[in-house]
């Protein structure tokens, strides 16, 4: 469009514009024809800025919902998927479960390998959880090594096969560091479900908060179904 404009620039410069007479109804035709072309420009410029300042957009969303180390959804974003979904389950009477997943005993990956392979593992375990939920559920990280699932549409004995799947991946897994060796990691759970007496997303969480604790309490690697 700035070459376009340039060449339109120049071509008026050097045509000596004395030498050319137009009709009167040819110069009201040249002005239709110009005025044209200028909205055209405008309109082909505001265009690319506007698809321009899109991308950027969504791309400014994508680094503010996403957790950088694991790719899921960071805490702000699967909060707000709580609430969202919390709101149509409870709208449309569907059941809905919530999972708050801890990684067990991860302070000690971190104390004998180093901190690179505990991100190393969280990154491999958010990946195969992520794999492992229906297509229909959210997943997040909640902050450090823990996560949370949102289940919707689905009661506390579907819930808990699809956890139990997840936990089952996890101890399945076979995270190596570069010397070779097998790092062992599991997981453990709490589950809670929509009540008819809970009245806020933030209750659902916090019983299967008090879950994850019984799961840890009962020797980890487990998952707990707070009622
Ligand atoms: P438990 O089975 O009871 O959950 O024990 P735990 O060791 O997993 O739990 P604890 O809360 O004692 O330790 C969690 C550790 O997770 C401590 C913290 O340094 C580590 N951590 C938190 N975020 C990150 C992270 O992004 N990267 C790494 N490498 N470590 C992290
Ligand atoms: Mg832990
Ligand atoms: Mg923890």
């Amino acid at each position: 469009m700035v070459t376009a404009s340039i060449g339109f620039f120049l071509i008026c410069e050097f045509v000596n514009v004395d030498k050319v007479h137009l009709s009167p109804g040819r110069e009201n035709l040249m002005i239709v024809f110009v005025f044209s072309f200028v909205c055209f420009y405008f309109a082909v410029v505001i265009n690319l800025v506007m698809s321009r300042l899109k991308s950027v957009n969504s791309h400014l969303r994508t680094l503010a919902e996403k957790d950088e180390l694991t790719g899921l959804s960071n805490r702000r974003k699967v909060l707000a998927d709580a609430v969202n979904i919390f709101a149509d389950s409870v709208i449309n009477r569907l059941s809905c479960v919530f999972a708050i997943i801890d990684l067990d005993h991860f302070k000690k990956i971190n104390d004998t390998y180093g901190h690179d392979v505990g991100d190393l593992v969280l990154a491999q375990v958010a990946e195969k959880m992520r794999s492992a939920i229906r297509p229909q559920d959210e997943i997040g990280r909640y902050g450090g090594e823990e996560f949370i699932v949102i289940m919707r549409d689905i009661n506390l004995k579907q819930a808990e096969a699809v956890v139990e799947n997840l936990r089952k991946n996890v101890e399945e897994m076979h995270i190596e560091t570069e010397q070779g060796i097998v790092i062992p990691v599991t997981i453990s759970a709490g589950l809670a479900a929509i009540t008819s007496e809970v009245s806020r997303y933030e209750e659902i969480l916090a019983q299967a908060d008090k879950g994850l604790y019984s799961a840890k309490r009962n020797g980890r690697n487990q998952i707990y179904i707070q009622n």
